[in-house]
């Protein structure tokens, strides 16, 4: 490796092992190309958009655990955040969240500039098409393009054998799904599951927007997903009427801005009208004060 590359594993005062950072995208190759490289090793990769939190951490933690090397990517993606949304003020923390990848035993990280992953001219991008189309994709046109494309540069640079998605984002885990089978990634893509606070509230890195008294309320989302899966499991067929049941629970709150609360396949992220078949994904969105946070849950119908 040249003296010249910014990218260095950093024994620090703590002894901790610091994960080797590359911030261009030769240093992730030349850095990989240098990692164990026994016949079949698989590389893992976890991408982030940083400011890490212990949901990041499970996921960072299975690709330790479960692959030869491990690459945790930090990059706020631009180009998956609309004009009026909150990219300028997204939370960045990157020594922090250097200390918790060598905490997760992380072997590489890979944050990279904007210009780095779309330098001048860049101009191509990747639809899902349908399964990018009704939840998040109605209200946040061209995230999930923003998402598929980004993914795939990453798959691109990495060459992962395994990539780590939460659960907590469903849609952007079916859409990452479809690109990977549609243009034939030789990836498997695993699904981990949503890391909650005590009282429910899933882990975000936007909770970090939330007043004292916000982030009371925000756990008026995971109450109104948990009635709802309580009466798909006890045989509550109408999905009209469980949506309505998860919108009353949401507006009860005055500090909560209701967006959505939808039933759809997990798989296609298509509407579910009537819930007699498998699993069904239970997802609502909502504004709380500064924070647009989204969060869901797989419900089984009985017999499903
Ligand atoms: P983000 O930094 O928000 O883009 O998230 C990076 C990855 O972490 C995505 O695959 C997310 O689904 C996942 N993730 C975020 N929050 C959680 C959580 N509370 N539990 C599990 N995974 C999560």
């Amino acid at each position: 490796m040249s003296k010249s590359m910014s990218a260095s594993r950093e024994r620090r005062d703590d002894g901790a092992n610091h994960p080797q950072v590359a911030r261009t995208i030769p240093e992730i190759r030349e850095l990989l190309a240098a990692a164990p490289g026994k016949a079949g090793a698989v590389t893992g990769l976890v991408p982030t958009m940083g400011s890490l939190h212990e949901g990041h951490l499970s996921l960072a933690r299975r690709a330790v655990e479960e692959c030869d090397t491990s690459v945790l990517s930090i990059f706020i993606n631009p180009i998956q955040f609309g004009v009026s949304e909150d990219f300028d003020s997204y939370p960045a923390d990157i020594d922090g969240d250097l200390e918790l990848a060598a905490s997760a035993g992380i072997d590489l990280v890979f944050a990279p500039s904007a210009a780095e992953m779309y330098p001048p001219g860049f101009e191509t991008s990747i639809d899902a098409g349908s399964v990018a189309e009704g939840l998040c994709g109605q209200s946040r046109p061209g995230h999930f393009q923003g998402v598929a494309t980004v993914v795939a540069k990453l798959f691109n640079i990495i060459r992962p054998g395994r990539a780590y998605f939460g659960q907590k984002d469903a849609q952007q885990l079916a859409v990452v799904r479809r690109m990977a089978r549609d243009l034939d990634y030789e990836v498997e893509i695993v699904a981990c599951p949503t890391v909650r606070d005590s009282d429910g509230l899933a882990l975000s890195s936007r909770n970090a927007y939330l007043s004292a008294e916000e982030r009371e309320q925000a756990i008026v989302l995971f109450e109104a997903l948990s009635l709802a899966r309580k009466a798909v499991e006890s045989g509550e067929t109408s999905a009209a009427r469980v949506k309505r049941m998860m919108r009353k629970r949401i507006a009860e709150n005055y500090l909560v801005e209701y967006e959505y609360a939808r039933i759809a396949d997990p798989d296609t992220i298509q509407p579910v009208e009537k819930i007699t078949g498998g699993p069904v994904l239970l997802a609502v969105a909502a504004t709380i004060g500064s924070a647009r946070l989204i969060d869901n849950v797989i419900a089984t119908p009985p017999g499903g």
